[in-house]
């Protein structure tokens, strides 16, 4: 067994794994390191069962929508168990498919959890049996192990869940408070409502998804709202007890609420504190790795990508530092990363899709009469039989000046897909002229973006 290697790697999630695989493609030798299930958060306990359980929990509307076409259910029911043993199943599948094709790129797999005993050293300690030590030796290593989710300081907060906890579920309570205002919390409220549970979603502040465009917040929550999500704003819970088979919730407001499980949804944290990074002497602030444009720490042959730094928190851009990082370092192909027009979603029902400067930023940098807004609010063509469900919302931020697009935001059906075609546009630097020109395709709902006046 070798223990000594170009390049370790801790991590096996998914910038750990772009990472590795890329490097051992230029020849290096390279090791992983997991202490938990290779895959990471996105595949075993994020985006990928998450967005699985989203697919599911649309049924509840597709199935209050199909009469008005003629499609009669007699016996239509939703069980959460069935949808999660298989969206179960389906994460086994990812995670020994990334198992295998580690191998078939020959990285060598170390499961374990590891600390720094130096700049250049790595002990790794057994998963199950504690006493089981590897000691590796590496020219680099490469910090890739992610986060975990917050929990808040409050009395019986153990009795919540955390996202990681949604996927482990036999089954879906009744009614679920869901606590946060973020991605996470957004999802899972819509996720659970499709499914059939009463949701109650507290809000710590007056609006959800701080961060994104006003205007797109405020038609989810309309949207949320009218399916029956309770939201409660300027409040957050303060205690949880165990009750009558259940557990009751207490907020800052004085409400009290009984229900099957609390979410907290709260943000997340570097998983950094077993690391002993101060051992081999990497910088941290604030519990995240600080780094330079290159992904390097303070320590020369130390590098870190994804969440454990203070850049962007999402699954592509992990996936492109580890690749960059390995380009640069071991492919002598020196590139950075574009952190430039982002493309984000929220897999909220509607969906959010943006990419670019929200309205508060544009005007923040340009002036409020540097920019221009063009917006549409209309109920797609897919809810014009059933006339309920869900309102399309698109939006564009044109700076005036120059005439190019700087933001482009939507809410509604495929708000995902475009958006991550209208990032393209963005990144070209594509004008109000350039969208007007573009010829409609009918019917669609993208096509207001190309006849908005
Ligand atoms: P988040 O988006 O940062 O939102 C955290 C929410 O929790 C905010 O609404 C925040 O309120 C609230 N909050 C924080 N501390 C609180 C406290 N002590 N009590 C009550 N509320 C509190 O975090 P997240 O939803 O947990 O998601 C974590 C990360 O996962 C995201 O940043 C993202 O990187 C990733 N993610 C991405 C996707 C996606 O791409 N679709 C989906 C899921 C997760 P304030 O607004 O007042 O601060």
């Amino acid at each position: 067994m070798k223990n000594s290697f170009d390049l370790i790697v801790l991590g096996a999630g998914s910038g750990g794994l772009a990472a590795a695989k890329r490097a051992a493609s230029y020849g290096a030798k390279v090791a992983i390191v997991e202490g938990d299930r290779v895959g990471g958060t996105c595949v075993i306990r994020g985006c990928v069962p998450k967005k699985l359980l989203v697919y599911g929990s649309l049924y509840g509307e597709y199935i209050k929508n199909a009469n008005s076409f003629g499609v009669e259910f007699t016996d239509a029911r939703i069980d959460s168990r069935v949808l999660l043993t298989n969206v179960r199943k389906e994460v086994d599948r990812l995670n020994k498919f990334h198992i295998e094709f580690l191998a078939r790129s020959g990285v060598e797999l170390i499961k374990g959890w590891a600390e720094f005993t130096g700049p250049n050293s790595i002990l790794v300690k057994d998963t199950h049996e504690e006493a089981n030590f590897r000691e590796l030796q590496s020219s680099r290593i490469l910090i890739a192990v992610g986060g975990r989710p917050n929990r808040p300081d409050i009395k019986g907060a153990s009795l919540g869940w955390v996202s990681d906890d949604m996927f482990l579920q036999e089954r879906f309570p009744e009614k679920i408070v869901i606590v946060g205002a973020g991605f996470i919390a957004c999802e899972f409220a819509c996720i659970l409502n499709g499914l059939g549970s009463k949701v109650i979603q507290i809000v710590r502040g007056s609006r959800l998804l701080r961060g994104f465009d006003s205007d797109l917040a405020e038609v989810l929550k309309k949207d949320m709202q009218l399916k029956g999500i309770d939201l409660y704003f300027d409040q957050e819970p303060i205690a949880i007890d165990r009750n009558k088979g259940g557990i009751g919730i207490t907020t800052s407001a004085g409400q009290f609420v009984d229900c099957g499980g609390v979410l907290f949804a709260i943000g997340r944290t570097p998983d950094i504190q077993r690391l002993r990074l101060d051992v081999a002497g990497v910088k941290s602030s604030k519990q995240k790795i600080e780094v330079d444009m290159n992904h390097m720490t303070n320590i020369s042959n130390i590098f870190a990508i994804g969440d454990v730094t203070s850049r962007v928190n999402l699954t592509p851009v992990a996936i492109d530092e580890g690749r960059t990082f390995a380009d640069s370092v071991f492919g002598n192909k020196k590139r950075s990363v574009n952190y430039e027009l982002i493309p984000q979603a929220v897999f909220s029902q509607p969906e959010i899709g943006t990419v670019g400067l929200d309205e508060d930023n544009a005007i923040e940098k340009f002036g409020e009469n540097g920019i221009k807004i063009y917006s549409s609010r209309f109920r797609p063509m897919s809810k014009s039989l059933s006339k309920r469900g869900e309102n399309c919302f698109l939006k564009l931020i044109i700076e005036t000046r120059s005439q190019k697009i700087v933001g482009c935001h939507m809410v509604g059906e495929h708000a995902s897909e475009i958006i991550q075609m209208a990032a393209i546009a963005l990144g070209m630097g594509a004008t109000k002229a350039d969208f007007d020109r573009t010829m409609a395709l009918h019917p669609t709902i993208s096509e207001e973006f190309v006849t908005m006046t």
